[in-house]
């Protein structure tokens, strides 16, 4: 099947039982020729087999030695929605009652997930797929391209459940519906591994009150916009080969249906609290993205960077070869002017060749309308400054556990003087927690072309600002023995500032002047790049 979007984009639908995730999920795979998978399907086939081979729900070893006797098979229509056990065609027997009473406790069953884990992330393998589930932006893929988390009530997911079963609501078999969604809900919220819950960066769809084709056509809409952003970033190669199967009508309402404002059912995942009528959530949902790669784009605004740093200063660059190509990173560098993002951040992204930087924003940056958009695909990520603290440092700490690089400033704000001020220990905890490198990078004189307190940056008189990297290091080294772990934080606070200190000329090396180790580095003829 072709895709109508991208070839290979891979969207995870989560949510509890009943909330649509299998309806919605086939529906806009159907819409945007992309493949479909309910991952329930799974827990049941190996729930209808224990059951008729009489093996308990809790018998982890008999359940995982019945994985190998099923496998699932297209239905002919891109859906995976045939359940053959030995061979043999048995889909009929996954969706009964019995099946509905202790599939729950089968699926909670740690062996049997990560015996299933391999099954599923192989069917993801190539792409262009819909995956619904309970854990699939979570656990399963956690990577997906888009992930969408579908909420609704119990009471309103009950109601689906009631008229699709024609049964009378105010009855026994309404109640019992309701009583088995609530019990379904709570093992698979309650168990210790994989339970259900949004991912952080997952758009969370309140579907009460909501038509089944608005549903469709947000998610259809989101798939689209990420997909048309992904083409964006991958460059020629896939912009050059749009499908030839593509209804323009349906992908122009798959972008339309993004465009509508989704008023208060769409919410990003990770700033929930804050969210208020959303009218941003693409961007946002763009911007949530932990994607490593150097995209086109990136490389564009870097070079578009590069210009406008030169445009105003004599930049020059040592130790850009010291840019570690592997592992998680973070750029360590002090802030002394505006411009410190321009000179440092544009010719490192160009160090790190396919990798990219990413950076923490405060959120109100994109509701700016182009530069908002610049940011996303540039890899900064929002920030809700209400609940800075905890959100940021849990992203960060995402982002390194990635192995990916992140740009801090660990003073926080920008010198008033250009000179080093306390820093915060936030990036020592992360380096701590993490393991990650630190990649000391001194900015030198960037206040003199753009001082904090001026609105404007001057080319006039032309400065030479030289941005000085040192050698890339490990902090736990720097702990002193026996300390707790606020002495640690400390310590290697200081450490971190001091080797940034030597990479600043006397002027700016501010607090941490008294720290820095043995000769200066500012008197030493730099090497310019
Ligand atoms: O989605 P459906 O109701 O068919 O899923 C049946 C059960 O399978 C769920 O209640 C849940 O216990 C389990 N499941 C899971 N993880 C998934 C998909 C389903 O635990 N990714």
């Amino acid at each position: 099947m072709t895709s109508v979007v991208a070839p290979r984009i891979v969207v995870a639908v989560d949510g509890p039982a009943s909330s649509g995730k299998s309806s919605v999920g086939l529906a806009v795979a159907q819409r945007l020729g992309l493949r479909f998978l309910d991952t329930g399907l799974i827990y049941r086939a190996l729930t209808a087999l224990a059951l008729r081979e009489g093996v308990a729900p809790e018998d982890e070893p008999a359940l995982t030695a019945l994985i190998p006797r099923f496998e699932l098979a297209d239905d002919g229509q891109g859906r995976l929605a045939r359940v053959l056990v030995d061979g043999e065609d048995a889909t009929g027997a996954v969706r009964t009652h019995e099946v509905d009473l202790s599939v729950s406790a089968v699926a909670r069953q740690p062996g049997v997930r990560a015996a299933l884990l391999g099954l599923q992330r192989r069917l993801a393998d190539a792409g262009g797929i819909v995956m619904a589930g309970r854990d699939i932006g979570t656990v399963v893929l956690p990577d997906a391209d888009l992930k969408v988390y579908l909420d609704a009530s119990v009471e309103e997911r009950a109601m689906r459940r009631i008229r699709e079963r024609g049964l009378d609501p105010q009855g026994e078999q309404a109640d019992a519906v309701r009583e088995q969604l609530r019990a379904r809900d709570a093992v698979d919220s309650g168990r210790e591994v994989a339970p259900l819950r949004a991912a952080e960066d997952a758009v969370v769809v309140a579907t009460d009150g909501m038509g089944f084709e608005e549903v469709v056509d947000l998610v259809a809409g989101l798939a689209t916009a990420v997909a048309a952003s992904r083409r964006a970033d991958t460059g020629p190669r896939e912009a050059a080969s749009p499908s030839p199967a593509a209804p323009p009508e349906q992908a122009a309402e798959a972008g339309r249906a993004a465009a509508r404002e989704p008023a208060a059912n769409v919410r990003p995942a990770a700033t929930a609290k804050a969210a208020g009528p959303e009218k941003r959530h693409r961007v946002l949902e763009v911007a949530m993205r932990l994607d490593n790669h150097q995209s086109m784009l990136v490389r564009m605004v870097a070079r578009l960077a590069q210009w406008l740093g030169l445009a105003f200063a004599d930049v020059r660059h040592e130790g850009l070869d010291r840019v570690p190509r592997t592992g998680p990173v973070i750029l360590a560098i002090n802030h002394a002017s505006n411009f410190d993002p321009v000179f440092a951040g544009a010719w490192v992204s160009d160090a790190l060749r396919t990798r990219r930087i990413h950076w923490l924003g405060k959120r109100e940056l994109f509701f700016w309308p182009v530069f908002g958009w610049v940011c996303a695909l540039g890899g900064v990520h929002p920030v809700d400054r209400s609940t800075a603290d905890v959100e940021a440092y849990r992203l960060a700490t995402r982002i390194l556990e990635k192995g990916y690089v992140l740009l801090i400033f660990p003073e926080g704000t920008r010198s008033p003087t250009g000179a080093l001020q306390e820093a915060k220990d936030g990036m020592a905890q992360l380096a701590l927690r993490t393991g990650a490198q630190v990649l000391p990078i001194g900015v030198n004189d960037s206040d003199l072309v753009w001082p904090k307190g001026r609105r404007l940056p001057s080319p006039f008189p032309r400065r030479r600002v030289l941005v000085r990297i040192g050698e890339p290091f490990r902090v736990a080294d720097l702990v002193p023995p026996g300390a707790d772990r606020r002495a640690a934080k400390a310590a290697v606070t200081t450490a971190v500032m001091g080797r940034i200190a030597e990479l600043l000329e006397p002027r700016q090396r501010g607090v941490y002047a008294s720290v820095v180790r043995g000769a200066s580095v500012g008197t030493a003829s730099p090497k310019v790049g």
